[in-house]
């Protein structure tokens, strides 16, 4: 854990979505993460005002480099900024890595079970990538449970395609508004039905990390504790606004 402001320098933008911009930062000094931590990102303008988000680590490199993906929201003050304006070359206050709760320990050896609503698969990815690099390490399985508007605002996708060859990734996706063409699929939101389906079982005892806008995480939690998951199995991460539930 790093406490303190530090200056990053932006070393890599990607277009990761029509709406979503990935950062690859270094940070001297950094020496690794924890797979589900976030920093926080300071902006000063010129007259001393300043704002601060918390921005979820998506990569699970090593050394002094960090990845942060941003979702653009349209009446956001910060997030606009990081999709659009901030460009190779710029510097950026970053505090942390941070957090300690919301994190996955690769030498756990229970099974995995990831829920994301949106840009909640940031952290998740972490954990994917932590769990992907390990392996054979690390054998225990891991679900992804992904709600995304559309095929195309998906996060990774190619990625996880990828990553999901091996016997010990699986990742579901519940489209909201549009599916793949010619998949057949009706869209939905996700119901409780639905994530019972693909969730891993009770008996299992999996681990559940769940992330997304708050109203997404807290409903999808309440699901799981209604229908036998323990509480105490269940680790949720925030993302705040008001927004609609699942
Ligand atoms: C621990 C943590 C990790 C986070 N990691 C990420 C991440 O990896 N990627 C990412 O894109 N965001 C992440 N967020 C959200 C991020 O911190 C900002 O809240 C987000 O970028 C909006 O900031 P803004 O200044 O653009 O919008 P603001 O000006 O703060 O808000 C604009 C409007 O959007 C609403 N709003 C704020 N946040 C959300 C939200 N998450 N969903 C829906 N509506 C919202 C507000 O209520 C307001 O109406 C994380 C939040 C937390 C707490």
């Amino acid at each position: 854990m790093r406490t303190g402001w530090n200056v990053a320098e932006v070393i890599g933008v990607t277009q990761e979505t029509r709406t979503a911009r990935t950062l690859r930062l270094r940070l001297p000094g950094l020496t690794g993460h924890r797979p589900g931590q976030h920093v926080d990102v300071r902006l000063t303008a010129e007259d001393g005002y300043t704002a601060v988000r918390s921005y979820s680590v998506a990569s699970a490199l090593p050394g002094d480099e960090l990845e942060l993906t941003v979702e653009e929201l349209d009446d956001g003050e910060v997030s606009p900024y990081l999709v659009h304006q901030v460009a190779v070359g710029d510097q950026l206050e970053v505090r942390g890595p941070v957090g300690g709760w919301f994190v996955w320990d690769p030498a756990d050896p229970s099974p995995v079970q990831l829920i994301a609503g949106g840009s909640g698969v940031v952290p998740l990815m972490a954990m994917i990538r932590a769990h992907a690099a390990a392996s054979p390490g690390s054998t225990a399985p891991f679900r992804l449970l992904y709600s995304v508007r559309s095929p195309d605002s998906g996060y990774y996708s190619a990625e996880l395609d990828e990553l999901a060859r091996s016997p010990l990734l699986s990742v579901t996706y519940v489209y909201t508004r549009e599916a793949p063409a010619g998949s057949g699929i009706t869209p939905h939101r996700l119901d409780a039905a639905t994530l019972l389906a693909a969730v891993l079982p009770v008996d299992d005892h999996p681990a559940f990390f769940i992330c997304g806008a708050t109203a997404f995480v807290e409903t999808v939690a309440d699901w799981l504790v209604r229908a036998g998951y323990p509480a105490d199995r269940i680790k949720t991460e925030r993302y705040g606004g008001t927004g609609s539930r699942p």
